[in-house]
């Protein structure tokens, strides 16, 4: 999950555009046809920011669809079928206004971008404009993860608990495929990082044991708050407490000896 919000008022959301299939919600992967025409992308913010990608002052592209279903998910809008991606040349408009203002990093996020058959081509093209590329996943698809790595600087993998509890918290099953994707990292990302949202009442101890386990070895680990909204999926989650920082600085002892770095957001 990206860690701050999608604040709709920043996004320069898609335009009209025709669909010519949609996927229905919990379907994957999406298999709208873009024909060369329109791009994954529905909506970028308008200003780049220093938050999300380190050391690089990022655009954020965001792509509709996701195969998860988080009840905390802070970008609910974007989970069921997919929407109309904006054209392709207003995306080249984009990646020129924001080269000319000194982002050089792009961070494609969602949604669950592995599941757009057009990803490889929206990264390439960001490429060749000179942007570095961060990915966020949820490493459902490790297949793609693996044909794009070769092009991507930085990936954020979600590690969302531990592997038993996967179907549980995110409706997704198949967490093997979450392993290969944690495994293709180890082995050939350049820049890695794993994030988990931790909620209170879910991340139990023997949970994050678990968790650390499975991540033992990893390069660096990102531990975030959950954070109540109105617009959660899960209606008792909305109003359910942020966690505490007693509960953050917990989960961080449990699981620093099992990476070489951890961060705590708050
Ligand atoms: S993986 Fe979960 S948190 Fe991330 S976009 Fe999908 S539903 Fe939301």
């Amino acid at each position: 999950m990206r860690r701050h919000p999608l604040a709709w008022a920043d996004v320069a959301l898609v335009e009209a555009s025709p669909a010519l299939v949609f996927s229905p919600p919990h379907s994957s992967p999406i298999t709208h046809h873009s024909f060369l025409s329109f791009s994954p992308v529905v909506a970028y913010l308008k200003q780049p920011t220093l938050v999300d990608f380190p050391g690089r002052l990022a655009a954020i592209f965001f792509l509709s669809g996701c195969n998860f279903r988080c009840g905390y998910c802070h970008n609910a809008a974007l989970l069921a079928a997919h929407r109309d991606g904006l054209p392709w040349e207003r995306i080249e408009h984009a990646a020129t206004h924001f080269r000319k203002h000194w982002a050089d990093g792009v961070v494609i996020t969602g949604g669950e971008p592995t599941l757009a058959p057009e990803l490889p081509e929206l990264i390439h093209r960001l490429k060749r404009h000179g942007f570095a590329i961060k990915l966020d996943t949820n490493g459902s698809r490790p297949d793609v993860l693996a044909a794009v790595l070769p092009e991507v600087d930085y990936v954020a993998l979600d590690i969302k608990c531990s592997p038993a509890t996967y179907p549980r918290l995110t409706g997704f099953a198949e967490v093997g495929r979450v392993a290969q994707s944690l495994d293709l990292l180890r082995a050939s990302a350049r820049t890695y990082e794993l994030r988990t949202t931790l909620l209170e009442a879910f991340h139990t101890d023997d949970d994050l044991r678990e968790v650390g386990q499975w991540i033992d070895g990893a390069s660096r680990l990102v531990l975030q708050p959950f954070l109540p909204r109105e617009d959660l999926p899960d209606p008792a989650l909305r109003h359910a407490p942020r966690t505490s920082p007693q509960k953050l600085r917990a989960a961080a002892e449990l699981l620093r000896p099992h990476v070489r770095e951890l961060i705590c957001r708050d």
